[in-house]
């Protein structure tokens, strides 16, 4: 019986370990949807490509979604991190639903066009979840611009030098700047000296954060997707996975 409890013990001993290995550091729902405008598209099928990858290297699990009836207690009560790809939650019950998330713990990162808001979106909760910026114009066409880190400390920024040139992109602008907002933190801007940048719609100047965090909530949001250039950089793409390993592994309160 004594060399019987031995061997459990041994058995337990050599198991438990691995499996606190196999446990994903965090567990991602990420929402996108196939019928927005083409180039979003593809960064949604890229960014998803390159997540998984991540994912099974950095121990996280990356799981999707096009149905946005998903953003409900119930759902996401599973999950540490909801990632926005291409679009944002329409209707008042999946609004809801993401804010009670956000406010009690939960995780978010989004993409681009995730923080567009203008009159029509009638969230005022989200807007100022964002920081206060409301959508005031972007370039046209996409273009690589060069991007300026602002706090070279922060972990999602920690392997970028202080400057770099990033894949073509559609770049947002913002009014007011999110940077005015003293709970704001920017970690990335477009550097001035791409102005005037565009040819059909032009960025003539002005402060454009292009990545940034509400310090009031666990959260982040990059400008950055639009097109199936995004993940060409090695640079910039150790940024993105800085991002999601920043933003993600907190404990979300169930
Ligand atoms: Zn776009």
């Amino acid at each position: 019986m004594k060399r019987l409890l031995q061997l459990i013990l041994l058995v337990a001993a050599a198991t438990i370990p691995m499996l606190a290995q196999q446990q994903p550091r965090f567990r991602v729902l990420a929402f996108y949807s196939e019928k927005v405008e083409h180039d979003h598209v593809d960064f949604a099928h890229d960014a998803i490509r390159f997540y998984r990858a991540a994912g099974e290297q950095d121990h996280f699990t990356f799981a999707t979604t096009t149905n946005w009836e998903d953003m409900n207690a119930a759902k996401l009560a599973d999950y540490d991190l909801v990632v926005w790809l291409n679009d944002f939650p329409h209707t008042p019950a999946q609004r809801s639903a993401f804010e009670q998330y956000m406010e009690h713990g939960g995780g978010w990162l989004g993409f681009h066009i995730a923080a567009y808001n203008d009159r029509g979106t009638k969230w005022p909760w989200y807007v100022s979840f964002l920081g206060g910026g409301v959508f005031y114009g972007n370039n046209w066409p996409p273009l690589p611009a060069t991007l300026i880190v602002d706090d070279p400390s922060h972990p999602a920024m920690q392997h970028v030098p202080k400057s770099f040139v990033s894949p073509a992109n559609e770049w947002y602008n913002w009014k007011p700047s999110p940077r005015e907002n003293k709970d704001v933190k920017v970690l990335l801007t477009l550097a001035p000296s791409n102005y005037p940048i565009g040819m059909k719609d032009v960025i003539k100047g002005g402060d454009l954060p292009v990545t940034w965090t509400n310090t009031r909530y666990r959260m982040l949001y990059t400008n950055i997707g639009h097109g199936d250039r995004i993940f060409t950089s090695d640079v910039q793409n150790r940024m993105l996975e800085d991002m999601i390993l920043w933003v993600g592994p907190q404990k979300t309160p169930k």
